[in-house]
């Protein structure tokens, strides 16, 4: 098949290429590089049924096409919106309308990578995907998982108005090799801070608690996702649903990097989460799916692509 990921040189979207490369799709990327990396891509360019477009998904893209429209395009991490707050809310809004009206002229499937972000603070734990979610429409994150809900909104407007197969996605902290290191997402913090031999900060208590889902296991929801037959208009969580509070998750860190750091806590930042934890029944009964990589069988792999080659 024919399939364009938007966001493809970022981290879940290169490895999201990868997986369907292998399994014989062709794949088109579009991504500006804004949060993403070309060395995430670097093995592809060149390779037969690969193409990469480095434009911004927000522009006309009269020369792409496809039967299944992967949207993954929009900065992710608190440090990647902060920097880019209004590309992230066209990249989300116009973004979204421009790959949402490719996917209605081509008659494709379109996935959106939401996030668990659009929950906000969550008074309901479990989250389940009925649940409407607590969020602040002007506070720090607002950018981001304001125009997430903008993109959800206009994603099932699409599939009422023009009968377009959208699917959505909300996607849980996700961690793995290609993290990047400067982005100050949990888990490549902690490592990079371990493999240094730095301290590792912790905001706050470090009891507020996260769930970690490894990369090969989100790719494989996703793809679940692009192909169950009669999902038009669903919305899933994909994630891990084992949780650890932050401060567990340093020291799981620090055993096994084998580092000497020490654990510091900084004050808490203003709106931290308190806890995050998908509920994933919905996505074990209409896709099969489930994690399937401990915490620490992803965090070694994590580790080990952090040294190799003197990354850090
Ligand atoms: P990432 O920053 O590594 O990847 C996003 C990619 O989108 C980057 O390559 C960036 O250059 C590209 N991009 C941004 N704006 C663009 C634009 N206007 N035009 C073209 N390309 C553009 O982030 P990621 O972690 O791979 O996240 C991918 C998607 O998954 C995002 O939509 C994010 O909101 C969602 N998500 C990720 C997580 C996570 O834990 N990683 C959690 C929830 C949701």
């Amino acid at each position: 098949m024919d399939i364009v990921i938007s966001g493809g040189a970022g981290f879940i979207g290169s490895h999201l290429a990868d997986t369907l490369l292998d399994q014989g799709h062709s794949v088109s990327v579009i991504d500006n590089l804004l949060t993403g990396r070309i060395a995430n891509i670097q093995h592809r360019l060149g390779t037969p049924r690969f193409q990469f477009f480095n434009r911004d998904i927000c522009d006309p893209q009269p020369d792409v096409a496809g039967q299944v429209y992967f949207h993954l395009a929009s900065p992710a991490s608190p440090v990647g919106y902060g920097r880019h707050p209004i590309e992230t809310m066209l990249t989300n809004s116009a973004g979204t309308h421009r790959v949402l009206d490719l996917a209605s002229r081509d008659n494709a499937v379109f996935v959106l990578a939401s996030t668990s972000e659009a929950y906000g603070d969550p008074l309901q734990h479990p989250q389940t995907e009925d649940y409407w979610g607590n969020v602040n429409p002007i506070g720090p994150r607002a950018c981001y998982d304001e125009s997430k809900r903008y993109a959800e909104a206009l994603t099932i407007t699409y599939v009422r108005e023009f009968g377009v197969d959208c699917r959505i996605v909300r996607i849980f902290n996700t961690y793995g090799p290609r993290n990047d290191p400067n982005d100050g997402r949990i888990v490549p913090n902690f490592i990079t801070q371990a493999v240094r031999s730095e301290p590792l900060t912790v905001f706050g208590d470090g009891e507020q608690t996260r769930s970690y889902c490894y990369v090969s296991d989100l790719v494989r929801g996703l793809v679940r996702m692009a192909f169950a037959e009669g999902i038009t208009g669903e919305l899933v969580n994909l994630g891990n649903p084992a949780e650890l509070s932050v401060v567990s998750l340093a020291h799981l860190v620090k055993q096994l990097a084998g580092s000497s750091s020490e654990i510091v806590h900084l004050e808490a930042r203003p709106e931290e989460i308190a806890r995050r934890r998908p509920d994933i029944s919905k996505a074990q009964r209409l896709l099969g799916w489930q994690p399937e990589v401990p915490v620490e069988t992803g965090l070694a792999k994590t580790i080990a692509w952090f040294r190799e080659a003197g990354r850090l």
